[in-house]
């Protein structure tokens, strides 16, 4: 695709984030954020050239390698993937705006004494394994809310915004209609919570019309579906 076909694709992806964000209220506003992490940066940057800022990566040495090289772009980079321990520091060294994947009180923990000890905040969303599959990360619905006030009591360098989850892995649309659902009723219960991230490349529409105002879209935006 050259510059002007890729700009028309891109506009039929945002008109049908329209259309559902329409559906659920005329209100209601969605961002979206590209998710390039089967992409190089000359993807990214192509991407970027068509109007696109915000970008989100699943593996802090993709995020560290693509952020640095594009680092001239006034790119917002977003950490979307599971986040290990030992890699805290590297992630802190990268200061992403906004971390979708906290996904324990334990992982809360830990950050917070690394981020306390830098002086700094993390913006981060609650991830929750609405689906309740093994195969995923993130609390169970049940305890969202509890574990999401107590981040917020014991963990000041924590600014929590909100909540995260991947739509349940199934063909069976009201099975991940539901997932959405339980991810958004915990959401609206949470004071002061703006984002509610939920809704990928094969579901973005349903995860709209359930509530979401933040998409993640890696192959649809990148044209690799
Ligand atoms: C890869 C990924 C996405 C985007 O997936 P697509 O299906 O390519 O849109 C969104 N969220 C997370 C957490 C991911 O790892």
């Amino acid at each position: 695709m050259n510059k002007e076909e890729y700009k028309l694709y891109i506009d039929d992806v945002i008109r049908r984030v329209e259309f559902a964000r329409v559906r659920f209220d005329e209100k209601h506003i969605v961002k979206i954020v590209a998710i390039s992490k089967y992409s190089t940066a000359d993807e990214i940057k192509a991407l970027y050239e068509i109007g696109q800022r915000a970008f989100g990566e699943n593996k802090v040495q993709d995020l560290k390698a693509k952020s640095s090289t594009l680092e001239e772009l006034p790119l917002e980079w977003h950490f979307v993937g599971n986040l290990q321990k030992n890699k805290i520091n590297n992630l802190l060294d990268i200061n992403p705006a906004l971390f979708h994947a906290l996904d324990s009180l334990e992982l809360a923990h830990e950050l917070q004494k690394k981020l306390e000890a830098r002086d700094m905040m993390l913006e981060a969303l609650l991830q929750i394994n609405s689906a309740k599959e093994e195969s995923k990360h993130g609390v169970m619905p049940e305890a969202a809310v509890d574990i999401y006030k107590q981040i917020q009591k014991e963990c000041p360098n924590i600014h929590l915004k909100g909540v995260m989850s991947i739509g349940a892995h199934t063909g069976d649309e009201t099975i991940i209609r539901k997932s959405f659902e339980t991810t958004y009723n915990i959401y609206k219960q949470l004071e002061g919570a703006t984002i509610c991230s939920m809704g990928m490349s094969g579901d973005f529409e349903l995860a709209i019309e359930c509530g979401s105002n933040m998409v993640r879209l890696g192959s649809i935006m990148f044209n690799k579906l």
